[in-house]
């Protein structure tokens, strides 16, 4: 690994978080249970936590909070598989095993925003990788990350697969009570054939929508990213209208359809995934990949078109806020135009 080789002089995402971490600070550790089969930890004493988003201005935030590198949930299409090359680890089965932990992340972002400098912004967390992976089962990160944003009465929002979250409900709503909270689970489609072999590690789309049901349950407005929505394998009219619907149920304030974007680092991973899985889409995923990491625009906004019309037939929408507290929705960035790690990670 090379991050002692990096400076935190740089502004882009790469060298700024590798930086944070000291060559000598790292320890590695594996565990024995059966969750963590496989996986190897690396531990680091992170000198920042608070990162800055650069093109911010083009962002819905500015400033981003990740305790964790690498993602034991494993979307074959997650783009933040990017970052893990910027520490020599190896960005396909590497980034769903070696996972960095930032040990040390509550102190260090309670002592940031106890800076006279700290404004006081908006934090994301879940923008790049997810912060309820089930690394965050035994660390246990998040629950001071989030007393310290409290404490401080610091807005912020979280984005997760994970329903690692409702372990966390108690303190959210209290967080909510002093400042503004969004939150938001991804959920892209139902079907599950393509979730076990696409989405491996994450909890089944059900008991995501679990999720937004149980914060609902607590008066708590939960939006949907429907993300990534994924050409030909969940895109037909009635797998939109079956999503759509579920998310309705579940209770849903707010859906946000996202489209399957291809960048470096992705691409490679995903395209040799659905050379395996589904052979006979490869062409047609080359024609409409032609022309970079994302879809054409006329596809694009056929399917924010229906799966709006979706939203509204089923009755999805800022009305069903009505009894969050200050809890909303997080906001999902727009489709990514920065390099990593700001964009979102297609949670
Ligand atoms: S898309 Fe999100 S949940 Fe999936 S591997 Fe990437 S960071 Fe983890």
């Amino acid at each position: 690994m090379r991050w002692e080789n990096l400076t935190d002089e740089s502004e882009h995402g790469r060298a700024a978080d590798a930086a944070l971490f000291g060559a000598d600070a790292v320890t590695t550790r594996t565990f024995d249970t059966p969750e963590f089969q496989g996986i190897t930890f690396h531990e680091v004493r992170a000198r920042s936590v608070l990162n800055r988003v650069p093109g911010a201005s083009r962002m819905p935030f500015e400033w981003t909070v990740n305790p964790y590198r690498g993602c034991t949930h494993a979307c074959v299409y997650c783009f933040a598989r990017k970052t893990h090359g910027y520490l020599d680890l190896d960005t396909g089965i590497g980034f769903d095993t070696q996972i960095v932990v930032k040990v040390n992340a509550p102190e260090v972002l309670r002592r940031q925003l106890g800076s006279p400098r700290w404004r006081g912004d908006h934090v994301a967390m879940g923008t790049n990788v997810d912060c309820y992976q089930r690394a965050e089962g035994r660390y246990r990160l998040m629950p001071g990350i989030i007393s310290a944003l409290t404490d401080h009465a610091n807005p912020f929002s979280i984005l997760t697969k994970g329903t690692l979250i409702l372990r966390d409900l108690d303190l959210l709503v209290r967080a909510a009570e002093v400042t503004d909270v969004g939150v938001s689970v991804s959920v892209g489609f139902l079907d599950a054939g393509l979730w076990r072999t696409v989405e491996p590690g994450t909890p089944a789309p059900e008991r995501r929508l679990d999720v937004v049901r149980a914060f609902g349950e607590h008066g708590i407005g939960c939006g949907v990213l429907m993300a990534p929505v994924i050409p030909f394998l969940s895109d037909h009219p009635a797998q939109l209208r079956a999503t759509v619907r579920a998310i309705a149920a579940a209770g849903a304030t707010s859906v946000t359809p996202l489209v399957l974007h291809l960048r470096p680092g992705a691409r490679e991973w995903f395209m040799a995934w659905l050379g395996q899985h589904h052979p006979h889409l490869v062409r047609r995923y080359e024609r409409l990949y032609a022309e970079g990491a994302y879809a054409p625009k006329w596809y694009q906004r056929r399917i924010t078109r229906q799966v709006h019309e979706l939203a509204q037939e089923y009755g999805i929408g800022p009305a069903r806020a009505g009894l969050a507290r200050r809890i909303r929705p997080a906001e999902p960035a727009p489709a990514p135009t920065e390099p990593e790690p700001v964009q979102l990670s297609l949670m």
